[in-house]
């Protein structure tokens, strides 16, 4: 489904160049839990963006499926995310002014859905995440655990068949984190494609290939 080519990511600030990723070669398959480790500043994150199509490789090559994603414009680049990924993140990223309901809307308003249409897609995906109840709450009147649903929610409403997670547990209790970790793992079991970056090895535990990376470089991959 996925294949990294020799990626390079190389940042540029003023004068100084950063070789945050040097040598990526990894390849991913449809229905595949993977899970990427590294500690702080290893490239993780750089990685997930370059996989999750928010931002382009500076070598090598990134193919998806069968389209060359490194060769896509900026443009074109975004349109192949909204189409083919979903993202969970550390800090849920909701919209503090919409309800629960709106949030989980948006991505089918960016697709122009009818509004009936996503009124019956919002409900079966709340449904799904169990926060059928929460429609009309306010992210900042629900728990942190009640709030990662409502991002996978969204997350599962983007349309893709892969959900990236940057350390998805990140700012949730332990009970809490092994909640959204067993909501993830059954999406995975559904046949959803995920790609979650963690520095927890617990957290790494649910997944089915640890990939470890330092430095730019894969370290260790190990298939389990
Ligand atoms: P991790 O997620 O593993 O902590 P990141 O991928 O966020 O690491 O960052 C890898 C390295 O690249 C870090 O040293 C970071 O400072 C650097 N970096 C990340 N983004 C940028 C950027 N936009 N400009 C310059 N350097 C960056
Ligand atoms: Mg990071």
């Amino acid at each position: 489904m996925i294949s990294l080519s020799h990626i390079q990511k190389v940042y540029h600030t003023g004068d100084v160049e950063f070789h945050a990723l040097n040598d990526i070669s990894l390849e991913i398959k449809e229905g595949e839990f993977l899970a990427i480790m590294g500690s702080s500043g290893s490239g993780k994150s750089t990685l997930l963006h370059i996989l999750g199509c928010m931002d382009s490789p500076t070598g090598g090559e990134y193919r998806f499926e069968d389209t060359l994603v490194s060769d896509l414009k900026p443009a074109q680049l975004d349109t192949f995310r909204k189409k083919k990924m979903g993202y969970v993140f550390q800090q849920f990223a909701l919209m503090k002014q919409y309800t629960v309901f709106e949030n989980v809307e948006i991505p089918l308003i960016a697709d122009n859905v009818p509004k009936k249409k996503r009124k019956e897609l919002v409900n079966e995906a709340l449904e799904k995440m169990k926060i059928a109840d929460l429609a009309d709450k306010l992210p900042t009147q629900i728990s942190g655990g009640q709030q990662q649903r409502v991002a996978i929610a969204r997350a599962l409403l983007s349309g893709g068949k892969v959900l990236l997670a940057d350390e998805p547990t990140g700012a949730l209790d332990k009970k809490t984190g092994t909640d959204i970790m067993n909501v993830i793992k059954e999406l995975n079991e559904d046949g959803m494609t995920i790609i979650m970056v963690t520095h927890d090895e617990k957290i790494a535990a649910y997944a089915d290939r640890v990939v470890r990376i330092e430095d730019g470089y894969i370290v260790l991959s190990d298939q389990s």
